[in-house]
């Protein structure tokens, strides 16, 4: 049976996404924004975070493949639900629960610039830096998060774990 350790709970990711919204706003302050909360991971961290900005939000969803483990990425990405909503000239905020080596949201920032809007930035709620294999810039991070296997709160391991509303390390 894979083992569960504590790692953040629902009472502190709650302050500290408020903390990120504060920003954004302030950021973002007199523009009109896009989310766009990539699938599934991210569904729980962006309908919270949602809720604390005060600037004028749309919300839409990407989904992408990356065909590798169940912990890994392999870089090889292929996108499984396209955004509907036109962001040419808009300001779009990406969401993601946790970047990794980086593949899967380089990718999805390329990808979303082809559609010309006017801005493109990152928001992770964890972000394991030292794991980075690409250059890519990530504008909003909850955490900055060593190695190891985190599910809760949106991250599963095979599905399993998205509803947990805390964040923990898994052992496997
Ligand atoms: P990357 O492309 O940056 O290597 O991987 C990013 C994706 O891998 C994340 O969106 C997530 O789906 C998955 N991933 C990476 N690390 C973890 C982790 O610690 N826990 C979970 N549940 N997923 C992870
Ligand atoms: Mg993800
Ligand atoms: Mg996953």
């Amino acid at each position: 049976m894979p083992e569960l350790t504590p790692f953040l709970t629902k009472d502190d990711i709650d302050k500290k996404v408020a903390e990120i919204a504060r920003k954004i706003s302030s950021d973002y302050q007199g523009r009109e924004l896009v989310l766009i909360g990539i699938l599934k991971g991210a569904f729980i961290f962006m309908s919270d975070l949602v809720r604390h900005l005060t600037v004028p939000v749309q919300v839409d969803f990407i989904r992408a493949a990356s065909y590798g483990s169940e912990t890994s990425s392999s870089g090889t990405i292929t996108i499984t639900k396209e955004i509907e909503t036109d962001v040419k000239n808009k300001h779009v905020l990406i969401i993601e629960d946790i970047i990794d080596t980086g593949l899967t949201i380089g990718y999805l920032i390329d990808h979303l610039k082809s559609f010309g809007p006017k801005s493109v930035r990152v928001c992770a709620l964890l972000d394991k830096k030292e794991r980075r294999s690409t250059n890519v810039s990530v504008d909003y991070v909850c955490y900055t998060v060593e190695n190891g296997f985190l599910v809760g709160y949106g991250l599963d391991y095979a599905e399993n774990y998205r509803n947990l509303p805390g964040i923990y390390h898994l052992k496997l």
